[in-house]
Parts: C-alpha cells; sequence; structure tokens
C-alpha cells in the first residue's frame, strides 16, 4: 500500500532541494501529480493530502474520475491526443501539454470556441531527441507551429513540453531538458502576440531535479507519489 501523504511530503521536499540548490523560489515550480491507470480513490487521497492538480493521459480516464471526483481539482491533459477526442474535454482540463501540429490544435480551438468555453491553454510538445517513438514537433519547426497556433482564438500558447528518452542517470536527460529551456527563450524573443512561453513542462519521477535545474515550471510525476502502474 502507497501512503499518498507521506509520498506527496518527500516528493515536495525533493523539489524544495532542487529550488534551494538552482536558486529558484518554490512557487516557480508546479507539482503535476500523474494519476493515470490509477483509481480516483487515490486522486481523492491526494487531493485530501493538499495536492490538487492531476495529470491523465487518456481521455476516457479522466472524463471518468472527474465525473466521480467530489473535491474541486484542476486536470492538465498529458497524454497523446487524437483530434476526435478533443471535444471531450472543455469544460474538464485546464491545460493541454501535447500539442504537436496545427491540426490537434485547431480542433481544440473549435470545441473550446463551441462549448463557450474558456480559452485554452496548451503547450506545444517537442521531441527533442528526435526518437522515432516519441510524439513531438521537431526542434527545427517548433516556432513555426507556435507562430500558427498563435492565430487562433480559443487557445493560448503558454510554453514547451518534452519527454527525453529514458536514461538510468537522470543527469543524462540534462541536455534535453536545457535544449528545451533554449528553445523557448528563443521563441520568447521573437515576442510573437497571444505567445506566453513561461511554462517549462519536464521531468518525471526519475528525473525531476534535474529538469528543475535547467528551469522546468511544470513537473509532471506518477510514481514517486502513487507507485508502480
Ligand atoms: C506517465 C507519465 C508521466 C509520469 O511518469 P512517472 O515516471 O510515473 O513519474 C509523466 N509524463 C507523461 C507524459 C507520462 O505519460
Amino acid at each position: 500500500m502507497e501512503n499518498i501523504a507521506e509520498n506527496l511530503e518527500k516528493v515536495k521536499a525533493r523539489i524544495r532541494k532542487a529550488c534551494e540548490l538552482s536558486g529558484r523560489p518554490i512557487s516557480s515550480v508546479r507539482l503535476v501529480a500523474v494519476s493515470k491507470l490509477h483509481p480516483v480513490e487515490l486522486v481523492a487521497e491526494a487531493a485530501s493530502a493538499g495536492q490538487l492538480l492531476f495529470g491523465e493521459n487518456y481521455v476516457q480516464e479522466l472524463t471518468e474520475k472527474a465525473g466521480k471526483i467530489e473535491t474541486k481539482v484542476n486536470w492538465h491533459f498529458i497524454g497523446h491526443l487524437q483530434s476526435n477526442k478533443v471535444r471531450f474535454l472543455p469544460g474538464i482540463v485546464s491545460m493541454i501539454h501535447t500539442v504537436d501540429r496545427l491540426t490537434l490544435a485547431q480542433e481544440i480551438d473549435r470545441q473550446w470556441r463551441e462549448k463557450q468555453a474558456d480559452v485554452c491553454n496548451l503547450l506545444v510538445q517537442v521531441n527533442v531527441s528526435g526518437e522515432t517513438t516519441k510524439s513531438g514537433t521537431t526542434t527545427a519547426e517548433a516556432l513555426e507551429l507556435v507562430r500558427q497556433i498563435a492565430t487562433l482564438q480559443h487557445v493560448k500558447v503558454c510554453g514547451l513540453m518534452t519527454m527525453p528518452p529514458f536514461f538510468d542517470d537522470p543527469e543524462l536527460a540534462r541536455p534535453y531538458f536545457r535544449e528545451l529551456r533554449l528553445l523557448a527563450e528563443k521563441i520568447r524573443n521573437e515576442e510573437i502576440p497571444n505567445v506566453d512561453m513561461t511554462e517549462l513542462s519536464m521531468g518525471m519521477s526519475g528525473d525531476f531535479e534535474v529538469a528543475i535545474k535547467e528551469g522546468a515550471t511544470l513537473v509532471r510525476v506518477g510514481t514517486a507519489i502513487f507507485g508502480e502502474r
């Protein structure tokens, strides 16, 4: 049995330490508790321990949990997203981390307009490593994709997201985190209207300290909080 409250405290202590070591305020990093494939009861348990921001990967699982949970929590969508599933998300998610193509952003724009929801905050997912198994636009194409998405009325680009390759030694992920930060800085310097570039979603259970040292503002942590899936 996992002790969710205790695990959360440990993760938050690790976040605090990484912030101290990199001279960043603790408030500059938000913890996204990734609850995919865990029952809604564990989400409720985390919520009663004060964790109110959750990440989910699968649309159906997310809508079921969102319908069941009684505490008011915040959901971010962090999985690969098919356009035909976007219509289930307005009114449920406050951010989508995984926008990697214009057609998807256009569908999000259309659904948020139709459901008269607020503007959808989104991150552009970048496949920094270029691994063929990973989603994401390329580093070279990211700027142009951000420019195109920025013209849509019902979405707002808030920053970038990446998943580096898996390494046993988290230090080996550092170059990928750094490259995402430098790419975000480059895009920010373009001063594109309707684009913020203030969020960097990077770092998971095994490597979030390194990601924080490279500028992560959203860390997506599952296993260290909820245990193995
Ligand atoms: C599952 C998942 C996570 C959490 O990974 P852990 O190693 O369990 O912390 C983070 N980001 C994405 C995109 C995921 O799919």
